[in-house]
């Protein structure tokens, strides 16, 4: 069990990792590790998130360290690049380097025009050759006319999906009915209920799974189960040891049809791991990456308030028995 002190607080090591670009507003990501018998869990909400919330990010992280994950179907995971919203040349030097064969291209970013994004996508298309396969992420910045527009330009690059288009589910219902580009929900899903709502609503095709959120990789794959839709496994820019439960979901699943967004590992200026879950040929082992003592204690930090968030987030998933 975890061990927990006189005054109720979990015992657990802090963290805080510098990103290489800025992420959700933060220049560092910052949670707990917390060690088990089941091996090392990852406990990383965001900052703006409450116990509530914060609960089903612990119960992920008691699964990882104490109960372990269910059997893989698989041994390795697909995954694509992600090209930033960056400027043609460099956005095809990114899918190059990459060597995966499916790329996500982040679009609709402010500052920039839908020429911008046009150019990008174009650039991105022309590195990969015509079998690879282009996703893009608005990350629900347009409305639904202009979704329309754009989704039909863009698909002269042959879209695989477009993640988010909108920010609603009403939004996304009205542009999936216009478009023949299958529709993913990313932003849409932060809770167990809501991919149901998603069907529901006839939002989208696809629905993007994160296993913190979801309270760990078995309440992932009832989900996905109950859902019906086919699931993208994607990362909360966790270390390696977070990243290893998307890993294990992305494994489990019966299908897994699409490449994953797993392949974020990079996004951090370094790692707890001295073998961090990095993609070999488009693809993330299945694999538990050790914990390296000296890495750990390199990005160490005192953070009482840490702790005492993960201990109010064990607290309520215990009255609530998630
Ligand atoms: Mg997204």
């Amino acid at each position: 069990m975890e061990r927990e002190t006189a005054d109720g607080v979990v015992t657990g090591r802090v963290f805080s990792i510098a990103m290489r670009t800025r992420f959700r507003g933060v220049t560092a990501r910052e949670g707990v590790l917390v060690r088990g018998a089941a091996g090392w869990g990852e406990f990383s909400p965001f900052a703006e998130y409450g116990p509530r919330e914060c609960a089903r990010w612990w119960a992920a992280c008691h699964e990882a360290a104490e109960v372990g994950w269910p059997e893989p179907v698989r041994d390795r995971v697909p995954v694509n690049v992600t090209v930033p919203a960056v400027g043609p040349e460099q956005a095809a030097r990114i899918v190059a380097e990459a060597g995966c064969s499916t790329a996500k291209v982040k679009i609709a970013e402010k500052g920039q025009g839908d020429a911008d994004d046009i150019a990008r996508v174009e650039a991105v298309r022309d590195a990969l050759g015509p079998r690879g396969k282009v996703r893009v992420d608005v990350n629900g910045a347009w409305r639904v006319d202009h979704a329309v527009r754009m989704i039909r330009e863009l698909d002269r690059f042959d879209l695989e999906y477009v993640e988010q288009p909108c920010a609603t589910l009403e939004e996304l219902a009205l542009v999936r009915r216009r478009v023949d580009v299958p529709i993913a929900a990313d932003e849409s899903i932060r809770r167990a209920e809501d991919p149901l709502k998603v069907r529901a609503a006839g939002a989208a095709d696809i629905v993007v799974l994160k296993v913190q959120p979801l309270g760990g990789v078995r309440p992932a794959l009832r989900v996905a189960e109950e859902c019906g839709l086919p699931v993208v496994v994607s990362s909360a820019v966790e270390t390696s040891v977070g990243l290893a439960a998307g890993v294990a979901l992305a494994a489990a699943l019966p299908e897994l049809p699409y490449a994953c967004g797993l392949a974020t590992m990079h996004l951090l200026a370094t790692d707890v791991c001295a073998d961090p879950l990095l993609p070999v040929d488009g693809h993330l082992p299945v694999r538990r990456p050790e914990v390296d003592e000296a890495r750990l204690a390199a990005v160490e930090v005192p953070a009482r308030a840490w702790l005492e968030r993960m201990a109010a987030a064990r607290r309520e998933w215990r009255a609530r028995a998630l």
